[in-house]
């Protein structure tokens, strides 16, 4: 009240409120963006330069353009919206760059925007939230505060223009004068520019929702509607396969594929086949899981194309299989649109679950009453939670809890790496665990069907090699321990009589990817369809021609 007694006229906290030009206002808000923002960025630019004059134009370049920018939203009711909108978006993606070396590109934003509440819970942590306190919110508290002094439309275009055409000619001259060496850097090196914040991620972001309304219309084209099954098995048993999908396994970490660690232990006891050198189609769920299950291949796979086309689901159930899928991570991705889809993480079992995060012993819990029920050639898959970070130490029960010290907080940066490999790799004998017990159940009703199990990871996971956690790197730009994915194969005794030995361990040592998925599923079936490319199926070739599926 006190205010009032210093202007009647006036309110005091105007006064208060210092006044900025908009093309300073402008200048400042672009410089603290290029230089707080911006660590990864800098970081590789120095790294990836040998000549520090070419260096020196680039980043000059690239600041006059920040500026240029800035100066040419600054328009009246606009400007400050953009601007916090900016300073907000650059802190969080800093966040994740500097500390993750996440690259946040339209795969990373449908990724965000399509996952779980409590997924996405693990990364909102205490050391976020300061990090957004002092790089967002307090910038963007200013950039509110101030008053910003605008001329009138002509004035103003003219002091723009006055400004904003000299900054493009200077970032054209540095342009020129280095651009020989710019054009090898950046072509060398793809992930620089994707670094570049907040331009990169407010950029995708757009494109995300740009996308993503195109992509409400499309309708998934009929696929494989020829499909039928080519007849009864031997025994005239129900044929089952159970395809357990996902999550962040990387081959690197498995002991069958020879990581000197024993990782593997209760698979090692079953007699599987484990394809050594396996790719994945992605890096990220939003990519890899509808990519697995369609006929597109890598090459072909789009968002959109994998919307736009049935997938193995729906050509099983064109042939008469029943399908089923059980959801225990972010999402089915679309994949189950046209199938039974029952959600563990919904259910939130006690036993299992807190926070509607659920370990993936709920699926093999339920599994024996969905095996009492199966009537006639059945297709399950089960979409586990796995070895999904950052809190690995989340994802397995205290037996599995082999590998210590382990990292007990999803804030990975603040453990030592060997405490966040320890912890990934006790995630990796969970999931171990679950794929031995899916083969025990399995195994024990061969006396009423003729089952098979095919396991394949999503995508892999960066655990700090050079400097880079989680997963989601371009494609492009991706480390092998995000591509490099575990698949294995289990087949009954019926189907295992079909195949030929030998001719299997050495497809399995022979590359594979989730390209293959499609068709060795529809192969396992005993599928007969005109989109069933027998090349594609690890087991045709080992096959005796009479008895497996063919086009
Ligand atoms: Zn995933």
């Amino acid at each position: 009240m006190h205010n009032l007694s210093h202007s009647a006229r006036r309110p005091s906290w105007r006064l208060a409120r210092p006044e900025i030009g908009s093309i300073t206002l402008a200048l400042l808000t672009a410089l603290y963006l290029i230089a707080f923002t911006n660590r990864t960025f800098f970081t590789r630019s120095f790294e990836y330069f040998d000549n520090h004059l070419s260096l020196a134009a680039f980043i000059f370049g690239l600041t006059c353009l920040f500026a240029a920018f800035t100066i040419a939203i600054s328009v009246k009711y606009l400007m400050k919206p953009l601007l916090i909108l900016m300073v907000l978006s650059a802190a969080s993606a800093s966040w994740f760059m500097d500390g993750f070396g996440t690259i946040i590109d339209v795969d990373m934003i449908r990724n965000a925007a399509t996952t779980t509440t409590s997924e996405a819970g693990h990364l909102i942590t205490p050391a976020y939230l300061l990090h957004m306190t002092v790089f967002g919110i307090l910038p963007s508290l200013l950039v509110a505060f101030v008053r910003i002094k605008h001329r009138n439309f002509f004035a103003k275009l003219r002091w723009n223009l006055t400004a904003i055409v000299p900054l493009l000619l200077l970032a054209l001259a540095c342009g020129v004068s280095s651009a020989r060496s710019i054009a090898a850097v950046t072509r060398l090196h793809k992930d620089l520019i994707l670094t570049l914040n907040p331009f990169v991620p407010v950029g995708s972001a757009v494109a995300f929702v740009l996308a993503s309304e195109a992509d409400k219309n499309i309708v998934a084209a009929p696929l494989g509607t020829d499909a039928r099954v080519a007849g009864p098995t031997r025994s005239g048993k129900p044929r089952v396969l159970i395809i357990v999908t996902g999550e962040t396994a990387r081959a690197e970490n498995f002991s069958l594929g020879g990581y000197d660690r024993e990782t593997n232990p209760e698979l090692n006891k079953h007699d599987i086949t484990y394809f050594s050198d396996t790719s994945s189609c992605g890096t990220a769920t939003a990519v890899s899981v509808p990519c697995m299950f369609s006929n597109l291949k890598r090459s072909g796979y789009s968002h959109r194309a994998g919307l736009a086309n049935e997938n193995l689901l729906d050509v099983f159930g064109h042939a008469g299989i029943r399908t089923e899928w059980w959801e225990n991570n972010t999402g089915d991705k679309n994949v189950a649109d046209r199938t039974t889809m029952h959600s563990f993480s919904n259910a939130n079992d006690p036993r299992f679950c807190t926070a509607n995060e659920c370990l993936d012993d709920a699926m093999i819990d339920q599994l024996d009453t969905w095996l009492s029920n199966v009537k006639g050639d059945s297709v399950l898959v089960l979409h586990q939670l796995g070895s999904h970070g950052p809190a690995y130490y989340q994802r397995y029960t205290p037996e599995f809890a082999r590998f210590t010290p382990e990292c007990r907080t999803g804030e990975i940066g603040t453990c030592e790496r060997q405490s966040v490999v320890n912890t990934y790799d006790n995630t990796i004998l969970y999931t171990d665990h679950i794929l031995s017990s899916v083969i025990d159940h399995l195994k024990a009703r061969e006396n009423s069907i003729d089952p098979a199990m095919i396991y394949m990871s999503d995508h892999g996971e960066s655990l700090g090699e050079n400097g880079l956690y989680l997963h989601g790197a371009p494609y492009i730009i991706a480390p092998s321990q995000q591509t490099h994915v575990p698949f294995v194969l289990w087949q009954g005794t019926e189907m295992k009589a079909m195949v030929d030995a030998g001719c299997l361990t050495r497809r399995a040592g022979e590359e594979a990817s989730h390209d293959n998925l499609f068709h060795t599923a529809l192969g396992l079936m005993s599928v007969k369809t005109s989109v069933y490319t027998p090349k594609l199926d690890v087991l045709s070739a080992c096959r005796a021609p009479a008895s497996g599926a063919s086009s």
